[in-house]
């Protein structure tokens, strides 16, 4: 270790407490002939000071990759397992679908897991484990979650299983990232891992074990979730000493659906004004805002659009970046009068409405541009009860809403042009 946390990676180690004549590792337990050698170790409890996670500054024990389940596996024990993957099963709706446990053992959990409709899977790096998983039938092969390149005997998975392991491994991200690449794109996942607070509250010291190179808590596991790319779906404490959580891998923006709406809002502005301008009209804008700088810029709308109006004098007299239309006040319409004023202030559309119609009169065609459907990163949904109706709708008594799909299927984007 480099004094680097394994976790967000800032070399910000604080010592909390270091720990003389630990013992070097709680799976070799040392026979009379191996007394003379056997020594303990200062061990080094450290707090990251960025993302607060408890963890050694001791090198991994040399058998983290390996399974190892030492503790007898009472009927509680498999009768608990058994309820929470009938759970995880019947939520995720998992019935029938390829689940992987990454670090299985020699399988016991498997077995549980084959009672129910699932095609289940197990991968574990003990080559010992492997074999003996085999032989009781268990659907196991050699590997381990090394990092984004592993690739997983039998992969994609529609769902992943990792049962206390993610507290050994000295790379949690690379482990979680080697998971994420080898599901399909909306698996699901069971994740359980120690809860540490007993031990950060101070009470249970003689609960750090060698074997544990981190120890998580509710905040730091739910960070460790979410930066690698799964969202939390359900969690909780197991018991008072292990938390779950079901998490689902993350949906990213449709790259797609980004161009088609470009397209969708090129081709409607053209549909908005082209009948204008067929009939010798002209257009304007009200609002030298930085959505009607990308919309002139990235559009064939610059072309006809005869000025934008804005009521901030900082910006009258100058030009729309890249497009090059001239910025001008209010006053300027008296003189170049238009047919039709494109409002693109968005949030501000009504008030601006009502400034159109007390001051040029109430023949002036108002057109307004609105996303709908709760993407967000570009426009906010001003406009989502009206929208989400039928064909047409009247907003607030002078407007009339047309909804107008723009990428049949996307979820972020419905576009919608508001006739005033
Ligand atoms: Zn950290």
């Amino acid at each position: 270790m480099e004094g680097k946390c394994i976790l967000c990676g800032k070399k910000s180690l604080n010592i909390i407490t270091e720990i003389e004549d630990f013992p070097v590792a709680a799976q070799h337990i040392p026979s009379a002939d191996e007394l003379e050698a056997d020594r303990g170790e200062t061990l080094r409890l450290c707090q990251c000071s960025r993302c607060s996670l408890l963890q050694l500054d001791n090198a991994p024990v040399s058998y983290y990759k390996d399974v190892i389940r030492s503790g007898g596996f009472s009927k509680s024990m498999m009768s608990s397992r058994k309820e929470q993957f009938r759970y995880f099963i019947d939520k995720c709706n998992l019935k029938g679908k390829k689940i992987v446990e990454v670090g299985c053992g020699a399988g016991e959990f498997l077995k549980v897991l084959d009672e129910f409709c699932v095609m289940a899977y197990g991968i574990e790096h003990d080559g010992k484990n492997v074999s003996l998983a085999q032989e009781a039938g268990c659907n196991v092969k050699p590997g381990f979650a090394e990092d984004e390149n592993t690739v997983f005997p039998d992969a994609l998975y529609d769902a992943f299983i990792s049962l206390n392991f993610i507290e050994h491994q000295p790379k949690p991200n690379d482990y979680l990232q080697a998971i994420y690449n080898n599901t399909k794109e909306e698996a699901y996942g069971y994740i359980t891992v120690p809860d540490s607070m007993i031990t950060i509250n101070g009470s249970g010291y003689y609960d750090l074990v060698r074997d544990h190179i981190a120890y998580y808590t509710d905040e730091t596991a739910r960070l460790l979730i979410g930066m690698n790319g799964f969202e939390i779906i359900e969690s909780g404490n197991l018991d008072v000493y292990t938390l779950f959580y079901i998490v689902k891998k993350k949906r990213c923006i449709d790259r797609n659906a980004f161009l088609h709406v470009h397209d969708g809002l090129s081709g409607m502005l053209n549909t908005a004004v082209n009948g204008i301008k067929e009939r010798g009209g002209h257009v304007a804008i009200w609002g030298a805002s930085h959505q009607c700088f990308a919309l002139l810029g990235t559009t064939d709308l610059k072309y006809h659009v005869d000025y934008v109006i804005d009521s901030a004098p900082f910006k009258q007299g100058k030009y729309t970046p890249a497009s090059h239309v001239p910025i001008v006040s209010p006053d300027y319409f008296y003189d170049h009068r238009v047919e039709c004023i494109i409002i693109m202030a968005f949030f501000y559309e009504d008030e601006i409405t009502r400034m159109i119609r007390d001051r040029y009169g109430s023949d002036i065609k108002v057109l307004c541009l609105h996303e709908s459907g709760g993407g967000g990163f570009a426009w906010r949904n001003m406009m989502r009860s009206v929208t989400y109706g039928g064909k047409y709708h009247e907003y607030k008594n002078h407007c009339m809403v047309i909804p107008l799909k723009i990428y049949p299927g996307c979820r972020y984007h419905k576009g919608v042009v508001c006739v005033l």
